[in-house]
């Protein structure tokens, strides 16, 4: 088959033909490849070279060494920066983790079989002719996921395969091959053995799939779930988040509804959960906010202060996913109030401490806070302009100050 060269092809063949040029071979290769023929759309392009990383970097006047130990090294040409990397094998699996050596070879064959699945398996040419060693054409117009060579050796070399495999069956919708699948069900433990950053990746992909039902069927039905971390027994859960009828536009509403499934009630707990998956901080909090957001509008509706101390971004993913997960949403309010709060920061408060004490004459203190945070609570909830007399009088008549 030809590809028609385009795109982000069309911006790398320069770097393909001063690489051909030079007695080289060189192909894209990856997901890009898969995501061609898909006629999908492309974003970033990989390239695989029998040139060794040297080779390379004679001859391009702007390269960075990003893995060069792993064979890559960054091209930069006009503006644009492309992965370049050294045909290679990669020989010594231990631990059923990644290598920990690679080889550099000359033959595209070798470095293609190397690769997880058929599907991402594929080498283009700079004419868009397509290189296919195992029958990938054919899975992805049959639509299956399927390891290349023997499943079961190539998930004890790298068990986060198995995770991959269930990823593109979410994203792209496809079964897996029987004899793929039952070598995921042996050896789905093996996943023990891998770092959970790098199942956090494949899981957070899996779970913003287009075709989240089917990932999800797969990741139970070959039991590897269980292996990722607490999740031994989610089971239900998960089943109840393959059913939501949307796909997830951001990470932190899977981790959000991850959460809540789980039945996850405590913020503390949610935390405790999501820190065992590796995350951010950032992402931590923004997702266990969001879960108390969804919790507390079972019970009661929004208001100015709630919005305040949630920022209107949660407020609004808050509200999308009530209606995800098939609960009362009322997105017209959150909308009224996101427009008409009076602040949304503490330093857009027209008072400080300093205009307190002028009026109150006396040492700084706990009251002082008390009071600023009462002042605060009104401005927000609008009982009292943002205007520092009007919130002096205000502190006064109810006695704070
Ligand atoms: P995406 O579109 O999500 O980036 P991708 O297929 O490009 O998907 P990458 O993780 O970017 O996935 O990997 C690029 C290529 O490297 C894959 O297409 C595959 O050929 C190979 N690859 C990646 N991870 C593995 C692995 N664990 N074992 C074998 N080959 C792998
Ligand atoms: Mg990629």
């Amino acid at each position: 088959m030809i590809v028609p060269i385009k795109g982000e092809f069309e911006k790398a063949i320069p770097v393909l033909e001063t690489l051909q040029a030079a007695g080289f071979e060189a192909y894209f290769v990856g997901g890009s490849v898969r995501d061609a023929l898909l006629g999908k759309s492309v974003n970033d392009v990989d390239i695989a070279t029998s040139a060794f990383p040297e080779e390379i970097k004679k001859l391009f006047n702007k390269t960075v060494d990003v893995g060069i130990e792993h064979g890559t090294v960054m091209v930069l040409l006009e503006g644009e920066s492309y992965e370049v990397t050294t045909f290679r094998t990669e020989s010594t699996y231990q631990d059923y983790r990644r290598p920990d050596s690679v080889t550099f070879v000359r033959s595209l064959e070798e470095d293609l079989k190397r690769r997880d699945l058929t599907i991402n398996a594929f080498a283009m040419d700079n004419e868009g002719r397509i290189q296919d060693f195992f029958d990938g054409e054919k899975d992805l117009k049959q639509q299956i996921i399927r390891a290349v060579g023997k499943p079961e050796e190539r998930f004890n070399e790298d068990a986060l395969r198995m995770m991959r495999a269930v990823r593109f069956a979410s994203q792209l919708g496809f079964h897996l091959e029987a004899d793929t699948f039952y070598a995921i069900v042996v050896n789905a433990h093996l996943l023990e053995n891998i770092a959970v950053e790098r199942i956090q990746v494949e899981f957070v992909k899996m779970a913003m799939g287009d075709y989240l039902l089917q990932g999800m069927e797969a990741l139970f039905t070959t039991n590897l779930y269980q292996y990722c971390p607490g999740l031994k027994h989610g089971k239900l859960a998960l089943r109840r988040f393959s059913l939501i009828p949307a796909k997830l536009k951001k990470e932190r509403h899977v981790w959000a509804l991850l959460l809540y499934f789980l039945g996850i009630q405590n913020p503390k707990e949610g935390q405790a959960i999501l820190r065992h998956w590796r995350l951010s901080n950032k992402i931590i909090s923004d997702s266990v906010q969001l879960l108390e957001l969804i919790l507390y509008r079972h019970h009661l509706p929004l208001n100015h202060y709630i919005v305040y101390r949630y920022t209107p971004t949660l407020i609004w993913e808050a509200e999308e996913l009530l209606e995800v997960i098939k609960l009362p949403s009322d997105k017209q309010t959150a909308a009224k109030l996101i427009n008409t709060i009076p602040i949304l920061e503490r330093d857009e408060i027209d008072i400080d401490g300093k205009a307190i004490m002028n009026v109150v004459n006396a040492r700084g203190g706990r009251w002082l806070g008390e009071a600023i945070a009462m002042a605060e609570k009104a401005v927000v909830l609008g009982a009292v302009e943002n205007d520092q007399q009007a919130i002096l009088n205000w502190l006064q008549k109810y006695k704070y100050i």
